[in-house]
């Protein structure tokens, strides 16, 4: 099933995306207001055309409105960004996907009816500072403002123990939902698994308990 994607400015982040769709195959129509990002993206995406996205008539003329889902990553420029946003809006695209700049710009994307908004650069320092903590936090996915899901290896703290022996659910407020063993996955971890060193387990709370739980149990363990 082949999608049809529009981004909306090819910096390093729309560019990136822009990329990697056209890599995995799908129909991508790339548009910048500058000349030399299109030049670029000519040979890459499925059509790369130079546009002034805040002006309603030339996304008419651009036939956005047959485009699936169209990710805005207009950064620097957020009078531009929200524009864009709501002209795509008016002319009832399904899916929007738009880059905030800040929480303020993304109120106002919200507000508009953006469906997804993101802060690449926000999301993936908090990811490097909690893999900086500890080596053994393998990644960091937001779910809301204070609830998160991370994933972390077991280190010498957790090796040889079941999750009744850790207690992670009680002591911690967190969940483990997942730990994958090599290429395994196990969904639906018993209490009575053991746990061995470098298993992957994908834990679920709040960002408090999380907090705790990655301070006591994941630390690394050159540190213990
Ligand atoms: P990044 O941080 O992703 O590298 P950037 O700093 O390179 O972004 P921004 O200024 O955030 O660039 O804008 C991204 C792109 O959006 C630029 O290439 C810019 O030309 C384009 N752009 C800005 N305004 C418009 C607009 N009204 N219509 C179409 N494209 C636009």
């Amino acid at each position: 099933m082949k999608k049809e994607f529009a981004v909306i400015g090819l910096g390093r982040f729309g560019g990136s995306i822009c990329l990697e769709l056209s890599r995995e195959g799908m129909d991508v129509l790339a548009i910048d207001i500058n000349e030399d990002k299109v030049e670029e993206f000519k040979d890459i995406a499925s059509h790369a055309v130079i546009a002034d996205t805040t002006d309603e008539r030339v996304l008419k003329e651009l036939g956005i409105r047959n485009v699936d889902h169209v990710i805005v990553a207009i950064g620097d420029n957020i009078q531009s960004s929200i524009l864009t946003t709501l002209m795509l809006k008016e002319l009832g695209i399904r899916k929007i996907t738009v880059k905030a700049q800040n929480e303020h710009h993304e109120k106002i994307l919200k507000k508009i009816g953006a469906d997804f908004v993101v802060h690449p650069e926000r999301d993936m320092g908090r990811r490097i500072a909690h893999n900086i903590m500890s080596s053994n936090v393998l990644d960091y996915l937001e779910l809301s403002d204070d609830h998160s899901v991370v994933e972390v290896k077991a280190g010498e703290r957790m090796a040889g123990k079941t999750l009744i022996d850790l207690d992670i659910r009680a002591k911690y407020g967190c969940n483990v939902v997942a730990i994958k063993k090599g290429k395994e996955v196990n969904v639906s971890p018993m209490a009575t698994e053991i746990i061995e060193r470098g298993d992957i387990l994908i834990v679920i709370g709040a960002d408090i308990d999380i907090s705790r739980f990655e301070k006591q149990l994941v630390i690394d363990d050159d540190e213990d």
